[in-house]
Parts: structure tokens; sequence; C-alpha cells
């Protein structure tokens, strides 16, 4: 049993001028209203507020959430009334004690209509006094710690709405800590066969797990001390519950779960954390579809980190969070950390962003008399992963967080998505990629004969809009893949002097497909246009070979198609869209001359003009086509930038800050040692244009230590 003490010692230890006095009196208080009460542990009823207030103090809460927590049970289980309480603790206490009381009476079942009242009676609640809360979810820990004394059908009454209520809204507080120990509790209650066996197999392959941990952490530490940044690394089996989540979303069984180790790399910056994960990315190779980047994107309750997941090579998945301390504070404490004791802050105000959900909450509810729609925008803010909108006649419909109207529209319909060009949500015109908010009426706006952009793949969250745009796409780069043949084997053929259209007409053509295995023309024309066959193979097959060589002999190839570049927001002349993308060589930024070449059999790749492998000799200047730039202002392309620079202590902070001044996004640090106090450092940036990148290559040159700073054009062995 916790001693009041205990208490006392724990606050003195942050709030050395704490009113020790006024805990007493609450302790004393407590004591006499609930002497002879019993729990069913057998212990005397006071070892509960006890704890509670334990573990208000251990959050390091004011004194008043502490005295409250001693108090939290007087009202509803004693004789006690709130006058009383007031007239010796006064109004606040009194308040808030009265909140918790307010609360336990609401009686939750598992309708969604009465959970949804009664969270919205939580949550005004909250509004009065976050302590309220606080305390709340302190007094349900303890009783979920204690939950073993209760028997099986309240063990699981208590459980289950520990998951529905308490953790979401303990979550959305951004509490990592007690969410996971809620979680962890009420899972043990909820599935205790399911949790003995899980518990059992990582029990079982503990002695290789700790073996894991300890090497993996060993590399880390290492690394990080070999490249200057002080961090902190920690291994550890992940969350129980989260594990077992886990098994039940991907559907596979115990045996196939082996991700189940975690790592956290905790630096002093959030450079620090850039600079971590390029050093992880360069000993173990990503899983990049499970990078996260919540410190650009703050997840809503404030939580940030990277998140990397990564293969050892022995084959090994294991996920790494890599944040700074500050950041692993409020993962942990969330609320609790904002508030620090001193500041009598307890009842949001306008200011508090954090607390705008809050109100807008409110607000919503008293506009919404449908507990049912109430219920769905609380879900949206309690359970991050889903947002729910409407359409203009009021129909609900779901996505995953971060789904656009582009999903939207593809969810109504597949025309309506081909077609979509515009959309309103709220009555206001926006962007196509603009991430829809729960309560968002999206009206979508077509045009006929519109058709979907490659680069919607980039931003679709759905899987029916994705797999419906490629289709699409597909469909659309057979068509340009024949026209684009058709033009090619034309042109050749009138250097021959010689009529595409004669030669289709007498039959000729469609011989030499077949001949070349494809079953029609436009199949032979589709190869020509992906560049997996020659117009002179083709030629070869139609002409006697004297007419063929006497034409052999070079000549300066004219503009073949000014072809329009969409795919990334290049644009190349003539053509739009499709069959072109960015050769990863050398990644062209907008301003600077760029030059196409038809691939064997990936359309057509853009490349920067002074891109080296443009003069490799396997590249063939037949092949070389004309295009150009279409500037669209608010798209930005990836570049690497290599810094040579002295090694000196505050280097990291001014490069990054330097970048910052010129409003950049910074994708990816790698940092390598070299000889002689000297580094090399590799960034992956964000620009607009040429003009922008010249802009930040001259910041960085004049900052003092770095010694050279250049564009990285990569050597490629193959075509690209
Ligand atoms: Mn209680």
């Amino acid at each position: 049993m916790i001693r009041f003490e205990d208490i006392v010692e724990e606050i003195l230890r942050y709030n050395p001028e704490a009113d020790i006095d006024l805990l007493r009196r609450a302790y004393i208080f407590s004591a006499r209203e609930h002497r002879g009460q019993v729990r069913l542990s057998g212990e005397p009823y006071l070892s509960h507020p006890l704890a509670v207030a334990k573990i208000l103090a251990d959050k390091r809460l004011d004194v008043i959430s502490v005295a409250v927590g001693l108090l939290h049970d007087v009202i509803e289980d004693t004789l006690t009334t709130r006058e009383e309480v007031e007239s010796y603790f006064g109004a606040d206490i009194a308040n808030i004690v009265a909140g918790v009381t307010k609360i336990s009476k609401i009686p939750f079942t598992s309708q969604e209509e009465i959970q949804a009242e009664n969270l919205r009676k939580m949550i005004l609640a909250m509004v009065d006094d976050i302590r309220v809360i606080l305390v709340k979810i302190a007094d349900r820990l303890h009783n979920m710690r204690t939950l073993q004394f209760h028997n099986p059908e309240q063990q699981e009454r208590i459980a289950r709405e520990t998951l529905d209520i308490y953790v979401p809204l303990v979550n959305r507080l951004g509490m990592g800590k007690i969410k996971n120990e809620l979680e962890y509790l009420a899972f043990l209650h909820l599935y205790p066969e399911n949790f003995q066996s899980l518990k059992n197999k990582i029990e079982k392959e503990k002695k290789v797990s700790q073996g894991f941990i300890k090497k993996i952490t060993r590399i880390l530490e290492t690394n990080m001390r070999k490249n200057k940044i002080s961090a902190k690394v920690e291994g550890r089996v992940k969350n129980l519950y989260s594990i077992y989540q886990k098994i039940l979303r991907q559907k596979i069984s115990l045996d196939e779960v082996y991700d189940y180790i975690a790592f956290r790399v905790i630096t002093n910056s959030a450079g620090d954390c850039y600079a971590a994960l390029g050093i992880i990315h360069n000993l173990w190779s990503p899983i990049p579809e499970r990078f996260k980047d919540y410190i650009a994107m703050p997840k809503p309750n404030k939580y940030q980190s990277l998140h990397t997941s990564v293969i050892s090579k022995e084959g090994s998945v294991f996920e790494i969070q890599i944040r700074t301390k500050e950041m692993h504070k409020i993962a942990e404490e969330g609320i609790a950390a904002h508030w620090k004791y001193k500041e009598k802050k307890f009842i949001p105000t306008a200011e508090d962003q954090e607390f705008l959900w809050l109100r807008q909450m409110v607000e919503w509810q008293q506009e919404v008399k449908d507990p049912r729609e109430f219920m769905h925008s609380l879900k949206v803010d309690l359970y991050q992963d889903e947002v729910y909108t409407f359409t203009p006649k009021g129909m609900v419909k779901s996505f995953p967080r971060g789904a656009t109207v582009i999903d939207f529209a593809y969810s109504i319909h597949t025309e309506l998505g081909h077609q979509c060009v515009g959309a309103r949500v709220n009555g206001k015109l926006v962007p196509l990629k603009t991430a829809l908010k729960n309560g968002d009426i999206v009206e979508i706006i077509t045009s006929p004969g519109h058709g979907p952009s490659r680069d919607w793949l980039v931003f679709v969250k759905t899987s029916r809009a994705r797999s419906k745009i490629k289709q699409w796409l597909n469909r659309k780069e057979r068509e340009r893949s024949i026209e684009l043949g058709k033009k090619l084997l034309e042109k050749e053929l009138k250097r021959h002097h010689h009529s595409l259209k004669k030669l289709l007409s007498k039959g000729e053509i469609r011989e030499v497909a077949s001949q070349l295995g494809h079953l029609q023309e436009n199949d032979l024309f589709s190869a020509l246009g992906y560049g997996n066959l020659s117009p002179r193979q083709v030629l070869s097959r139609l002409l006697p070979p004297e007419e063929l060589e006497e034409k052999e002999a070079f000549q300066p190839l004219p503009p073949l198609v000014r072809r329009k570049l969409v795919e990334k927001k290049v644009l190349v002349k003539g053509h739009d869209d499709l069959l072109t993308y960015f050769a990863r060589c050398c990644n062209p930024i907008p301003g600077e001359r760029i030059i196409g070449y038809i691939t064997r059999n990936r359309g057509i790749s853009v490349h920067s003009a002074d891109c080296p492998n443009l003069m490799n000799l396997l590249y063939d200047t037949a092949r070389m086509i004309e295009v150009e730039w279409e500037l669209d202002k608010d798209h930005s392309y990836p570049v690497e930038v290599s810094i040579y620079l002295e090694d000196r202590p505050g280097m990291l902070a001014k490069i990054t800050s330097a970048i910052a001044n010129q409003k950049t996004n910074i994708k990816n640090i790698t940092q390598k040692e070299v000889e002689g106090k000297k580094a090399l450092l590799n960034l992956l940036l964000e620009v607009k244009d040429i003009q922008h990148l010249r802009k930040i290559v001259s910041s960085l040159r004049g900052i003092k230590g770095v010694i050279e700073v250049k564009r990285v054009l990569r050597q490629t062995l193959a075509v690209s």
C-alpha cells in the first residue's frame, strides 16, 4: 500500500513549495470518511485514493489535482456532500471532485448511441476543467491494475469500457505511457487466452530476443558515437496489445509475428534525428512504405518521431523510432507534459491550440441532434485513423485519414473520379490533393472527357482510387505508345521514300507484325513506342537490303515529337503525359536544360543536359528527343547535394538553418567522416527550380567551414 509520505516525497521533488498542509488535510479527511470501508482486494479502501494520488504526483501535476486524487471518491462512496468538500477545501477542489463523481455515474454500455452520449458528457466535463479527466484517468488506471479482484463479468465490462472509452481519450490526450498500460491490462482481462499464449511465445524466445536487442543496441550506439551524435538507445519488446492487434489486422498466426522488437534512439535535436535516420539507413535497408515522418507532420495529439523499419543482414525486421528528449517526453506524458505544476492553466482557453478540437466538439454536439452523427465526429478525433465526410445530400462516407478529394470522387463513381477537375469542400474551392477532415461536405466538380493524372497516385489513399487510376493510365499509355510507335515508323519509312499508309493498306505491316510475334498491327506499334523494337528492325523486314544500306549514313536527328511530360510536373511539348519519367541519375530540376531519351521498354526518360550518362556510349543519340519544361509553381523536386566540410561542432545546425532560411525541406541526411577532420554530408532537398537550388548552394558556400558544395549526378552503368 502506498503511504502518504511517499506522495509528499514525490511532490517535493518537483515542487518544493507545494502546499503540503492542504494535502495532509485531504488525506486525513479521506481516511476519516472512508474509515471501515474495504476494497475487494481486502485492503482498506484508503489504499485506492492513495494510489490514485500517487499516479497524479508521478505525472507531476499540481497540488490541487493530487488532493483531488485523495478525495475523488468521498462524494460518491461516503455520506460527504459537495458543500462539505467546498467548505473544507474550497471551490476548485469541490468542482473537480464533483466532476469526477458525475463521470462515475455515467452508465456505460456498449450501444453506440449511449456511448456517444457518455463521451459527450466526459468531454463537457473536460472543458470545465481538464483536471477532472486527468483524475478520472488515474482512477481508472488504478482500478485496472486491481481488476483481478472483480468477478469475471465485471472484469470484462470494465476492461471493455476501458478499451472503448478511456484508451481513445487517453490517446487523444497524447498520454502514451498510460495508454500502453491500459491496453495491456484490458487485453489481459478481455482475451486471457490470447494474452497468455502471446506472452508465452515471447517468453520462450526471450534469450534470443535479448541477445538481438543487445547486439542491435550496440551497433546503434557505436555508429551514433562515430558520427558524433549524442543519443540514448533503447531496445524493447513491443506492447503486447499492439502485437495482438497486428495479428488481427494482418490475419496472421502467432508464429508469423516476428517483428515484435523495437528500438528507440533519443537525441538532442531534430537535426540529429534526421542525421541518425541517415546513419541507420546506411546500416540496414529500410522498408520504404514503413517510413513515417511525424516530426515534419506531428499527429493531432502532438506526437512527434521518425519511424522506420529496417531489415538486418540476417533478415530480421525491426522498427526504430527516432526522437528528441523533448518529443519523447510528450510521447509518454502527453498533455501532462504541457502543463507544469506551477502554471494554473487547467481550464482550456481560446489560446490553447491543443484544445481547439475540444471546443469544436462541444459546439458540434450542440448542433447535432443525431447521436450517431456525433459518434462519427468523435471517432475522427478519438480514433485517429478514420475520417467521416458527407456528400452534398448528406450521405456519410468514411475514409482512412489522409484521404483526399480524389478518393472521395472515386468512392462515389469511377467516372466521377476520372472526370474530377476540382472540388468544393464546405462551399470553398480546394486543390485536389486536399486531405479531407471530419464533417467536410464534399462536392465534386467534373469536366467531361477529362482524365486522371499520374500525379494523383502520389496522394490518393484508398486502394479503389489507386486501382481505377492505374487502369485508366495503362489504357492511355497503350494508346500513346501506339501513336508514338506509328510516328517513329512513319519517319523512318519517309527517309526511304515509303509511306506507312500504303504499307498498311497493302497489309504488309500486319505481315511483319505477325512475323515478329505480334497479334495485330497495334501491338507492333506499341512495341515500337515503348522502344522494345526499333524502326530499323521493322524496316529490314519490309524493304530489300540494298534500299536500306544507302540510307544508313548518319543524319542528325530533327526534333521527333515534342512531347509533354506530366509525370512529376515536367512537361514535354506536343503531346501530354505518360511514358515519361525522370532519370534517377540526375533528377533534373525546372529551369535547367533537359533532354529526353527513348528507352527500350520504359518510355522516355528525362535527363539533365549535363548528365554524365548522356555522354555514355550506351546512349544512342538517335533516341534522344527534345523535351521542355512546363512549370508548376506548387511542385518541388528532389535533388541531392553533397557538402564537403570541416568537421567541427555546430556545423550541422548551421547548414540545416541555412537551408531552412531558403524555405527548403530536407528529406534525408547522410553523413560520412573523411580523413583529416573533414566530413561529407549528403542532403536530399526539395527545390522548386534551378534558381532555388543556386540560392541554396551559394548560401551553403557562404558558411565558414564549408569547403565545397556540389550537386550529385550519379553515374549509372545501365541506360535509364
Ligand atoms: Mn475511484
